[in-house]
């Protein structure tokens, strides 16, 4: 099973990145999960049509521990499998924990088991890895296989570094590697380039440029994935485009995170400035 983590800076597009992907990972005939580790619970929405009806939390809040796993995972898209791990009481617990403490509810009620026959789990995570709790799934082995979501916008590219800088410390011990940078353009003048040289510059490979494409909001206004809502859009073909390319990644490393001055060299160098 490939165990998959998609992290990067608030608001970069990771939920409708995740989903897309999976949407094309399904419909090639993939059989995925989806574990939203965000307490807007919002990174299974356009998979299930609708927010998730109930959290990992918030069903043991109201349940106590006698959980069975259709409490917990819907069915959504083409086959996919939903999971919503949901949010402390605001106020009072920690949301880094609550992630620990779905992954476990998780395995302990064999969603992970070899008879469910899971070829991919995705984990969607909030923030950029400057608190341990967000960094769970990517120790101790739970997530193997990172991707990060990045624009051409100086604050996403500083955010995607901060991460590598996560990653390469539980590498070091453990088994997560770096898959990739995906770059979801915001139009920034000559993205694809710059994003390109950040990518090798950290060791690793752009492994594809998601264009901005309006269709993305119509999509998310039906609550449906591009891939659902208009499956001949050429934004559609992008997120398989994406899919097939993780699908058949090879290239898996130990991130060489920049000095700060080495990343604004790079924006001079590639950015708007060079456009
Ligand atoms: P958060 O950190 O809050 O969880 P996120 O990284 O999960 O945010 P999303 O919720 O996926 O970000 O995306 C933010 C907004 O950007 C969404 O409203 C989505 O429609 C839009 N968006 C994402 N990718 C694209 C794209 N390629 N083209 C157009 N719009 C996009
Ligand atoms: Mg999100």
């Amino acid at each position: 099973m490939r165990k998959v983590a998609i992290y990067g800076k608030g608001g970069i597009g990771k939920s409708t990145t995740t989903q897309n992907t999976v949407a094309a990972l399904t419909e090639m005939g993939k059989k995925v999960m989806v574990v939203g580790c965000d307490p807007k619970a919002d990174s299974t929405r356009l998979l299930l049509g609708g927010l998730a009806q109930q959290s990992v939390l918030d069903t043991l809040r109201t349940e106590g521990d006698d959980v069975e796993l259709e409490d917990v995972r819907s069915p959504g898209f083409a086959g996919s499998l939903c999971v919503e791990s949901g949010g402390p009481e605001p106020g009072v617990g920690c949301a880094g924990r609550g992630i620990i403490t779905s992954i476990n509810l998780l395995e302990r009620l064999g969603a992970y088991d070899a008879s469910e026959d899971l070829e991919y789990v995705f984990y969607d995570v909030l923030g950029d890895v400057v608190c341990g709790g967000f960094a769970m799934p990517m120790r101790e082995g739970k997530a193997q296989e990172i991707y990060i979501v990045a624009s051409g916008e100086m604050m996403a590219m500083y955010a995607a570094n901060n991460i590598c800088k996560g990653i390469r410390k539980f590498a070091q011990t453990g088994v997560v590697r770096l898959g990739g940078i995906i770059c979801n353009s915001r139009n920034v003048d000559n993205e694809y380039e710059l994003i390109d040289a950040f990518a090798k510059e950290l060791g690793t490979q752009m492994i594809h440029f998601v264009p901005r494409n309006n269709d993305v909001q119509r999509a998310e206004i039906n609550k449906k994935t591009v891939i659902e809502w208009d499956a001949t859009c050429t934004q559609a073909d992008e997120y398989r485009a994406l899919a097939t390319k993780i699908d058949q990644n090879e290239m898996f490393v130990i991130p060489k995170p920049m000095a700060t001055e080495t990343l604004e060299g790079l924006l001079l160098e590639h950015g708007v400035l060079a456009a």
